[in-house]
């Protein structure tokens, strides 16, 4: 069986959608899942569950190990302590913290030399990819992201702590009125508040006052003063029935000029049904790039920006060039 072996450490929203997009890639296959929970209770698709205490037991048997961990407290501490002993593919995606975090990772891939593939999804990942072809091909000239329409987890959590919400979600949506001036050409500056504006869908408690509420959202500091913010109020059956997936996208334009009076805008535009599952899309294309560079030789920490796209593609280099050059 000459298939790329692929285990999965931590099962949540990522690691469910890893499970997923295996089943989409007949060259790879799933071997184990490794949580911190009791395996016992830990309810799979078809993937047998071990303890991660174990997982130095299964170091000849995994070729990639993909870390599906939260990038607030798991990933710090999972990148560089499974780096050591396997190849790793990861979503980091804590922006500010990436350099020191790609040198942790880096270190310990130095030990045995494995590869440590970090901050790998959408964002950052293929939106990183696109504002560096932005940016080498036009280098005159500015590059924009916008996010959404997306659900915002950490913002989430947020209204959910404001006294009386029972239930609640905030999607960040782009404004049109700002791509459109972004598509045109002129390069305008933007503020925070004129990129994006975010949608609250709440469910109250018993008795909460809705006034109250709306004001302690739309004030909240850096969450959502700075932004134009609408609260809206619903009832649990229709949260239930409209407010249940996780769909997420954005767009990476870069707006430039090749000599003085021509403009060139590139777009990439991403509409996702679930953030997750197409996270993991990219986490298992990348798991296989892994395994073909550390089958040459190539070790350390990488990112996108070191992974050359016919290594993501499980076609063979001829019919690449014939079918999609
Ligand atoms: P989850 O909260 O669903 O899962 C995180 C971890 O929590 C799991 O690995 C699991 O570890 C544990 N866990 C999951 N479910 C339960 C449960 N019911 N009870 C107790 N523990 C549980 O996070 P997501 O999978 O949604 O996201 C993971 C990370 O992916 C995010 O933190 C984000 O940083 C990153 N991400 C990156 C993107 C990018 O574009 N780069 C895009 C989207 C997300 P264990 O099994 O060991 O208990």
């Amino acid at each position: 069986n000459n298939q790329i072996k692929v285990a999965i450490v931590g099962y949540g929203n990522l690691g469910r959608g890893v499970e997923l997009s295996i089943l989409k890639n007949p060259d790879m296959s799933l071997v184990a899942v490794f949580s911190r929970r009791d395996p016992k209770s830990v309810t799979t698709i078809n993937t047998p569950v071990y303890s991660l205490d174990n997982i130095l037991d299964f170091k000849e048997k995994i070729d990639v190990l993909i870390l599906c961990g939260g990038s607030k407290d798991d990933l710090p501490i999972q990148g560089p302590k499974y780096a050591e002993y396997f190849n790793v593919v990861d979503s980091y995606d804590n922006h500010a913290e990436i350099p020191a975090y790609f040198a942790s990772v880096d270190k310990s891939c130095q030990k045995n030399k494995t590869i440590g593939m970090i901050s790998i999804g959408w964002d950052p990942g293929m939106f990183s990819i696109n504002r560096i072809y932005g940016e080498a091909l036009l280098p005159d000239g500015d590059t924009y992201t916008f996010w959404g329409k997306g659900l915002s987890q950490g913002h989430s959590d947020a209204i959910r702590r404001v006294e009386g919400v029972k239930a609640g979600v905030q999607y960040t949506i782009p404004s049109n009125e700002a791509i459109e001036k972004v598509r045109s050409g002129i390069r305008p500056n933007l503020t925070t508040k004129q990129k994006h504006a975010r949608e609250c869908f709440i469910v109250l408690k018993d008795g909460a006052d809705a006034k109250k509420v709306e004001n302690e959202i739309k004030t909240m500091p850096n969450y959502f003063e700075p932004y134009d913010t609408t609260v809206n109020f619903i009832s649990q059956e229709e949260f239930d029935k409209n407010h249940n997936t996780m769909p997420h996208g954005g767009f990476v334009i870069r707006s430039g000029k090749s000599s003085d009076n021509v403009n060139q805008v590139i777009e990439y535009a991403l509409k996702l049904d679930s953030n997750p599952e197409f996270t993991a899309s990219v986490l298992v294309a990348y798991a296989r790039a892994t395994y073909r560079m550390s089958k040459k030789g190539e070790f350390g920490a990488k990112t996108v920006f070191d992974v050359a796209p016919i290594l993501l593609s499980p076609k063979s280099s001829q019919d690449l060039i014939k079918e999609l050059l």
